[in-house]
């Protein structure tokens, strides 16, 4: 595994992979890698035949009231999980390398960014596309590999990808969870005893959705009553926004049909954290 810092140097090896006919595999992280992370790793192994991963913590995709400062870092530890994965680079570039004084681009997603997180977020997907566009542009790998788990995410840059005519696959994967179905997430450790345990409720609530629907619940606001009452019988646990959408515009809808996303941020004491679920109605 390779450490690569310099975006110049990664520029370099990109091309010179690419001019050898490999298919560069590109996975960006913030870090604090889980199974979740892995997970694209893996698949990533399997669709290039070299691996690039980024580790980055993206000061502009957080506002100045959130927590870039304590996001949990932890290189030593990533480097080690990524050894057993053999990936080809670890991308480490420094901050001020990707953001020096005097930086005025920034890359906006329209529509898209304004729905969900963006309303609590305004400024966080404007940050998100700015340094994937910059990494694109480095890194220059034929297919990139994101999580479900941030569903919102995936799309803005599935839209980004297609609007900027970046000629890279975008992958999406499933989100891995923890033993009681809570979403894997590097803001996870932020959780004590008692918060961790109520953060299962999260998960329940889209289960919920899921076995409704199944038992033939169509009607979208007493289905998000019932996620309501169940999430507030945890009291640790405060909503952000719980809502049903379409899955590909973010468009709220009022009775189920087809596919139907079930979205929801809450703040579990001081920990914002995020999770969804993608529900078929027969
Ligand atoms: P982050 O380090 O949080 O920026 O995440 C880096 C990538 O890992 C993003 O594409 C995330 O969507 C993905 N990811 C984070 N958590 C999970 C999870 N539990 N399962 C699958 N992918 C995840």
């Amino acid at each position: 595994m390779r450490e690569i810092k310099n975006p110049r140097e990664m520029y370099l090896y990109s091309l010179k992979a690419k001019s050898h006919g490999k298919r560069v595999g590109f996975v960006p992280t913030m870090g604090a890698l889980h199974e979740g992370h892995l997970s694209l790793v893996e698949e990533a192994k399997k669709k290039s035949d070299i691996v690039v991963v980024s580790i980055f913590v993206n000061p502009i995709q957080f506002a100045p009231n959130e927590d870039f400062t304590g996001y949990p870092r932890n290189t030593g530890r990533d480097k080690k999980l990524l050894k057993n994965f053999a990936i080809d680079v670890l991308f480490l570039p420094p901050a001020d390398k990707l953001f020096p004084d005097g930086f005025k681009t920034f890359v906006e997603v329209d529509v898209l960014s304004k729905k969900m997180c963006g309303r609590s977020r305004p400024a966080h997907f404007r940050g998100v596309a700015t340094i994937v566009t910059k990494l694109f542009n480095i890194v220059n790998p034929d297919v990139a590999f994101f999580g479900e788990k941030d569903y919102q995410q995936q799309l803005i840059i599935r839209q980004m990808a297609a609007d900027l005519n970046f000629p890279i696959e975008v992958v999406s994967l499933p989100t891995v969870r923890e033993f009681d179905g809570l979403a894997m997430s590097s803001r996870n450790a932020y959780l004590n005893q008692k918060e961790r345990k109520s953060a299962a409720i999260l998960y329940k609530a889209l289960s919920l959705a899921q076995r409704e629907i199944q038992s033939g619940e169509r009607d979208v606001n007493k289905l998000l009553f019932r996620l309501r009452s169940l999430i507030g019988s945890e009291p640790v646990v405060r909503l952000d926004y719980l809502l049903a959408a379409d899955p590909r515009t973010l468009q709220e809808v009022k009775s189920i049909k087809g596919k139907v996303l079930f979205a929801l941020a809450a703040y579990i004491g001081k920990t914002r954290l995020i999770d969804n679920l993608v529900v078929e109605a027969e």
